[in-house]
């Protein structure tokens, strides 16, 4: 593996001319069989993989990924971080990711870029700020930092949004959390990828699960593209992809498939310096280190697999946006994209057991599963270790959608990125 990373370093293979870096991660052909084999080399399978080895001490442990790690919705996210959900379980659950997220820099020793600038969420009618005290109250009561704003607050934090008389969406106020923002993607990928290599796990990309091997109702391997792998355990982390792979493995989940758009424009001045929401237009945006606008979208209107995103809902959510922020009106978007992601029917994610005995999904986040990155992955290692729900995830079982004990958080806390 690559050594500690350090300002010394850089200086030292800045002088080298960068020639003696190390890969950060190796590329091994799979071994016949691992204790636990974890399907999907986004965010959350790798966290698992990493806590896994460094949290319980398992690193005989591969993650096998179709593509490329990262490739998937953790390589195209708008990468907001927050924790300001509405019912107690989801407010632990995000506020445990969101907390690992602090100290994950200095424990991976991998810069992911966490930039806590902070999060509004507006309220453009009376209505919503009805909906914006309650949902503040009831974060509060959960533990969450969040405060609500009036009109002249949100105008003080952001003045260029639109505050005329005759503003389409007049802003009434919104809600703060400071301890959201954002960070980078990507790094947040690398970094678990760099620290669960070092502790001996095997990502191996471009090996795609094909079927799984079942004996007796309990699983015992995975059919793949290099080959079949036996596995004590099995972890699934596949996003938009957890309905296909469940009924490889003979079950059906409560998940729908959508595409979920986002875009860049091109690079500006420093002007947004917090992540703003409008659940109203169902547009967002902040603004990255380079000076683009990271604007974001709601769902596709239908369910699909084409990862592009169609132009309806791009146009809408830019009609939006340019309500919104006049200043952005005349700006030219150099990039648009789409992930495919994994909508369950109360909007909340489905961790823990399956009904086929050693798997254990982790899956259903939909379009805000990157702030959960961590704690999603804590989680699902604490499940695979221990055969046993953490009690974070116990709430988030499948079962729920059986007992009725949905936790729905599209009606509680009404925007989900
Ligand atoms: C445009 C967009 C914007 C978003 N914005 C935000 C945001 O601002 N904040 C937020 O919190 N969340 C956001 N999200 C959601 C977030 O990105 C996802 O919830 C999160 O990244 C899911 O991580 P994951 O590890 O579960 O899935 P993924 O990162 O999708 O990883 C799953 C992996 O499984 C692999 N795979 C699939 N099938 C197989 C197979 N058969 N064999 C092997 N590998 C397989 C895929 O190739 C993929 O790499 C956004 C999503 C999108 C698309």
């Amino acid at each position: 593996m690559s050594a500690r990373y350090s300002a010394f370093q850089i200086l030292r293979q800045g002088m080298r001319d960068g020639a003696g870096w190390a890969p950060v991660w190796r590329t091994p052909e799979p071994k016949k069989h691992y204790d636990v084999v974890i399907v999907g080399g986004g965010g959350h399978g790798l966290a698992a993989a990493y806590y896994l080895a460094s949290r319980h001490g398992i690193g005989n442990v591969a993650v096998l990924e179709k593509g490329w790690i990262g490739g998937g919705n953790s390589g195209r996210n708008t990468t907001i971080v927050r924790s300001n959900y509405f019912f107690p379980e989801s407010a632990r659950l995000y506020d445990l990711a969101l907390r690992l997220y602090e100290g994950l820099s200095a424990e991976l020793n991998f810069n992911i870029m966490l930039s806590q600038r902070g999060l509004i969420q507006l309220a453009h009618s009376d209505g919503a700020m009805d909906l914006a005290r309650r949902s503040v109250n009831a974060m509060l009561l959960n533990g969450i930092d969040v405060e609500l704003l009036d009109r002249q607050q949100v105008r003080e934090a952001v003045p260029i949004l639109n505050f005329a008389d005759d503003a389409r969406y007049p802003i009434f106020g919104g809600l703060r959390q400071k301890r959201g923002g954002i960070a980078r993607h990507d790094a947040v990928v690398w970094g678990y990828a760099r620290g669960a290599d070092a502790l001996g796990v095997d990502i191996v990309q471009n090996c795609e699960v094909t079927g799984f091997n079942i004996e007796g109702g309990r699983v015992t391997g995975l059919e793949t593209t290099k080959g079949a792998i036996g596995a004590g355990r099995v972890g699934m982390a596949v996003a938009g992809h957890s309905g296909q792979l469940a009924a490889k493995a003979g079950f059906e989940l409560p998940i729908l498939s959508y595409a979920l758009q986002a875009m860049v424009s091109e690079p500006i001045k420093p002007l947004l310096d917090t992540v703003i929401m409008s659940p109203t237009t169902g547009g967002y945006a902040s603004q990255s280190d380079k000076g683009e606008l990271v604007l974001g979208a709601g769902l596709d209107l239908y369910p699909s697999y084409g990862q592009r995103g169609n132009l309806v809902t791009t146009r809408t959510i830019m009609a939006g946006l340019a309500e919104l922020f006049p200043c952005f009106r005349r700006l030219k978007l150099m990039r648009q994209w789409a992930g495919i992601v994994d909508v369950c029917w109360d909007y909340s994610p489905i961790i823990g057991p399956s009904p086929v005995e050693g798997l254990y999904l982790n899956c259903g986040w939909g379009t805000g599963g990157f702030k959960a990155i961590p704690g999603g992955g804590f989680v699902l290692a604490h499940c695979l270790a221990t055969g046993q729900h953490h009690e974070f995830s116990a709430p988030f079982d499948l079962k729920r959608f059986e007992t009725g004990a949905l936790i729905d958080e599209a009606a509680g806390a009404g925007i989900a990125h």
